[in-house]
């Protein structure tokens, strides 16, 4: 599922390719991944491409195309549209199409960002972030993955950074020692910007606007490691579902 990472990988390959193109013409082929009619784009010319959160936002001087890729959504430039094309979009020079198999991804356009999200992990502070967490009585997993918390973070990213900073996914945000929220948010700017740098990890569909997979996955040390041994201490991954998500953890190096 792409996350912060992939997103921004997105944003930055998308970018180049749109901005100062006008959208000619506009066409909805899902009604559950484009639930209102987004007709009013047409005519927009690309400002910017930028990223909030998960959403990728295609600011056109007459209003925003919100872009979330839910699980499998994927924007490309230029591509031949296929049997899983949801939204097709004609451009004064080229096309953008937006597949997506399996349809959790939304497609919105209306005059105002989404609202109610919490910071963006690299851009929040480590003093802010601990004080975050400080007035917050939940478990630190869901937390993480809880966007009007912290904006961006999902599954895959959750439990590298809690593995990086040696913490247990259900210690309890609001008891994490100054020291150890430092640690949490340093683990979880390093293994973001890692992923960045690498383009994202490619575990399902995901893909760049230009149709590259990335390749953090091979850099993952805890996520989609259940029963393989820790790379840093042996022991085994245990994989154990917490808030409905599964969870990746090592039982040695991670402390409550
Ligand atoms: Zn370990």
């Amino acid at each position: 599922m792409p996350e912060l990472p992939e997103v921004e990988t997105v944003v930055r390959t998308l970018g180049p390719r749109i901005v100062g193109r006008r959208i000619v013409e506009v066409r909805a082929l899902s009604r559950r991944v484009v639930p209102r009619p987004i007709g009013r784009a047409a005519g927009g010319t690309v400002q910017a491409v930028r990223r909030l959160g998960k959403h990728i936002l295609v600011e056109l001087d007459r209003g925003i195309l919100d872009i979330h890729l839910g699980m499998t959504g994927a924007v490309l430039v230029n591509a031949t549209p296929g049997p899983y094309t949801r939204a097709w979009f004609r451009l004064d020079s080229g096309t953008l199409i937006y597949n997506d198999p399996r349809m959790f991804g939304r497609i919105r356009f209306g005059k105002q960002a989404p609202a109610g999200l919490g910071p963006d992990p690299l851009e929040v502070g480590a003093g802010e972030f601990a004080r975050l967490l400080g007035g917050r009585r939940a478990r630190l997993k869901p937390l993480l993955l809880n966007q009007r918390f912290l904006r961006g973070v999902g599954n895959i990213y959750a439990d590298e950074a809690l593995f990086g900073a040696g913490i247990h996914p259900r210690a309890l945000a609001c008891r994490l020692s100054p020291a150890r929220a430092g640690r949490l948010h340093a683990a979880l700017v390093e293994v973001l910007e890692d992923s960045i740098a690498r383009g994202g990890t490619s575990i399902s569909d995901y893909v760049d606007a230009e149709g590259r997979a990335g390749y953090f996955q091979q850099r993952l040390r805890v996520y989609g490691r259940g029963g393989l041994p820790c790379l840093h201490c042996g022991t085994s991954i245990r994989r154990v579902v917490l808030a409905g998500r599964g969870t990746h953890y090592c039982p040695r190096c991670q402390r409550v």
